[in-house]
């Protein structure tokens, strides 16, 4: 007994306990919500819902055709009604249920006149027990029978369950929402963070701001993308536009660039646009600009949009920077370059060759044109150009754009002559360019040339390119100015300190040279005729005035081509190419006839003259010379003050 007694314990335990189990995992945490005093205000839309769900349960029923259900709150007012009577018993049927409602819930109350009986039985709450709204029956006295008011309650329990099923439902729509909401929450996050890693996987500019459009429309799919750049940026996307100020269009997009802050606004046709700045660590570089139908949009999709503008403000930047750098590299290498070939030749000719030819190759350009300004003749001439009706033009230091560049010791840009016609440019009408750079060479802060750089499209060059062609013209300057320097340095090298005559060396160098490519040439050797007395007499500052004297009228004696210079100490000669020695002989003639007119105090001079000719073979520049000494010689013997030509031997 005893056993069976503990069995049946046991096993009334174990099947209480598998009961408790199957509670907990079975009621949901809802289940165990109620609706609060607090919350009563609020029912209406609640108790509605319930109460019609409720009827269509139980419509059909017979005791709803014999009276009339009223749902009734704690204030009394009518929620909802139900029945066939006709429409008068209705109000008065509810006047009724109002009374039974009021007087006592759970009660029964007639209406003596109309013969009409009610019975209200409030509706509790699941959990305390609680009232919280009252549904009463109004049918004809008889109709109420014991039946009646059993099924009144079952209805009202039943009633009771509708509005429960009804309550948790709001739950089940809530959580619903809920869960879609973190779905598309997360479905976005990849979808940013997938578009984030696109974004930095970018190098060039172009790339980062069609991905971050592409991104945007994937993320917002019923919306257009729009991206307004504050600089300069030729991208061929065509949502990619120039941020405009003054247009009232843009003002929404330029009220978001100046406040640097997400900035919206709604029309009446109910389309919302978006702005907000794309901002890197250094800049903000334009407006991001989101136009979608507003009622598509959820502010919960604000944070993505921003994060996105900032994640492509930082891509841009890092491209911008990437960029960058890369033209910078590449154009310390070209200066490098530049400055190294330039450096390679001391000939300003051939440099302005080179430049020429190399700002054609960088800029891409169709014309290049580098001017040289003539000191003297005070006018540029045109040094070299890769127009051959420009090449030796000479032009006034006031005309055209060189004039300009002339003038202000500026560089400047034309983006299209055609348009922005401020002067002349024979350069431009020739050859039909529509865009041009010019850039002053300054040697010495002083205008020493001008560089123009054109090409047939109008915006053609860049302001990177404007940029590049003023520091290359400062490196042209610098080889410029090397090269006179050079110049200078050889000028005096090959130049006699007292007289200003040519070196000897030079002298040597020339005569060889000219006998590689002249037929003929003459040699006049001049030698002041007791020299040394002149010194004993008036001292060795007079000899040099006399020698210095003797070198003027030599050089005034003879032509361009002929090249004098100082062979020794008095001794001074003149190589005269392409000239036979009987012309010699006049010139010497004459050299020697005005040395004795003019000097002061008076000397003379005695010459001695050869000459080669092709034909005569080729003779050394010493034979030349020693022919020339030997003819001196002979003068000097035979009197002085006169002139022997040496004979070939
Ligand atoms: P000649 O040629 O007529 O035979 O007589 P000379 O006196 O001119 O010839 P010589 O060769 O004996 O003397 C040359 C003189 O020229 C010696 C030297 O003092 C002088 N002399 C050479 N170079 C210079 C110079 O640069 N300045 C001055 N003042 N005298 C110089
Ligand atoms: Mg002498
Ligand atoms: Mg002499």
């Amino acid at each position: 007994m005893a056993d069976l007694y503990n069995n049946r314990q046991a096993f009334d335990e174990a099947a209480a306990a598998a009961h408790r189990v199957e509670e907990e995992t079975r009621t949901v945490w809802f289940e165990n919500e109620d609706i609060q005093a607090a919350d009563e205000p609020y029912l209406l839309p609640l108790l509605e819902e319930s109460f019609a769900s409720w009827r269509k349960d139980t419509d059909e029923q017979a005791m709803f055709v014999d009276g009339l259900f009223v749902l009734l709150d704690l204030n009394n007012n009518v929620i909802g009604s139900t029945g066939t009577i006709d429409i008068n018993q209705q109000a008065e049927a509810i006047a009724v249920a109002r009374q039974a409602a009021a007087t006592a819930l759970l009660l029964e109350a007639t209406e003596e006149e109309n013969r009409q009986a009610a019975m209200a039985i409030p509706v509790l709450t699941r959990s305390d027990r609680r009232p919280f709204c009252v549904l009463v029956y109004v049918a004809e006295q008889q109709m109420i029978s014991a039946q009646a008011k059993f099924m009144a309650q079952l209805s009202a329990m039943h009633f009771r369950t509708c509005f429960y099923r009804r309550f948790e439902q709001l739950f089940i729509k809530d959580l619903l929402l809920h869960q879609k909401r973190t779905e598309k929450e997360a479905s976005r996050r990849d979808a940013l963070f997938l578009a984030a890693k696109r974004l930095y996987d970018q190098f060039d500019v172009s790339s980062v701001l069609s991905e971050m459009l592409s991104s945007l429309e994937q993320l917002y799919p019923d919306s257009v993308a729009q991206l307004y750049l504050s600089q300069d940026h030729v991208n061929g996307d065509s949502r990619v536009k120039p941020l405009v100020f003054k247009n009232a269009a843009h003002d929404l997009v330029a009220k978001s660039f100046l406040e640097g802050k997400l900035v919206t606004e709604q029309d009446r046709e109910g389309t919302k646009r978006l702005a907000v700045p794309m901002t890197g660590k250094q800049a903000a570089y334009g407006v991001l600009c989101l136009t979608v139908n507003a009622s598509s949009w959820d502010d919960a999709d604000l944070p993505a949009f921003v994060l996105l503008a900032d994640t492509a403000g930082t891509a841009f930047e890092n491209a911008k920077l990437y960029e960058q750098s890369n033209l910078l590299i590449n154009e310390l290498r070209l200066i490098n370059e530049l400055t190294k070939r330039l450096n390679q030749s001391l000939k300003l000719k051939e440099i302005f060759k080179f430049a020429s030819s190399e700002l054609l190759s960088v800029f891409d350009a169709d014309y290049c044109c580098v001017l040289q300004l003539n000191k003297e003749q005070n006018q540029f001439v045109v040094t070299a150009s890769n127009i051959p009706a420009m090449s030796n033009e000479r032009f006034s230091p006031e005309y055209g754009f060189s004039g300009i560049v002339y003038r202000t010791k500026e560089p400047l840009i034309i983006s299209d002559y055609w348009h922005t016609r401020v002067v002349n440019s024979k350069l431009m009408d020739n050859t039909g360019a529509r865009s041009l750079i010019a850039t002053p060479i300054l040697v010495d802060s002083e205008v020493a040339g001008v560089i123009m750089v054109a090409h047939k499209s109008a915006n053609f060059f860049s302001y990177d390119n404007y940029k590049l062609l003023q520091v290359m013209s400062t490196h042209i300057g610098l080889a410029i100015t090397n090269a006179s320097l050079h110049a200078e340095v050889r000028r005096m090298v090959i130049t006699d300190n007292l007289t200003g005559l040519h070196a000897r060396h030079y002298l040597n160098e020339q005569i060889q040279s000219r006998q590689r490519k002249d037929p003929l040439g003459a040699l006049i050797l001049v030698d002041i005729d007791h020299f040394k007395q002149i010194n004993d007499t008036f001292g060795h500052q007079v000899g040099d005035q006399i020698l210095v004297q003797v070198s003027n009228i030599i050089r005034s004696s003879i032509r361009q081509g002929d090249i004098a210079a100082r062979w020794g100490g008095e001794e001074l000669a003149v190589y005269l190419p392409g000239i036979r020695s009987d012309q010699a002989y006049r010139i010497a003639e004459r050299i020697r006839t005005h040395v004795e007119a003019e000097t002061l105090p008076v000397v003379t001079v005695s010459c001695g003259v050869s000459e080669w000719t092709y034909e005569n073979e080729k003779i050394s520049v010493e034979s030349l010379f020693y022919r020339a000494d030997m003819a001196l010689y002979e003068a000097k013997n035979n009197g002085r003050n006169r002139i022997y030509v040496g004979q070939a031997n």
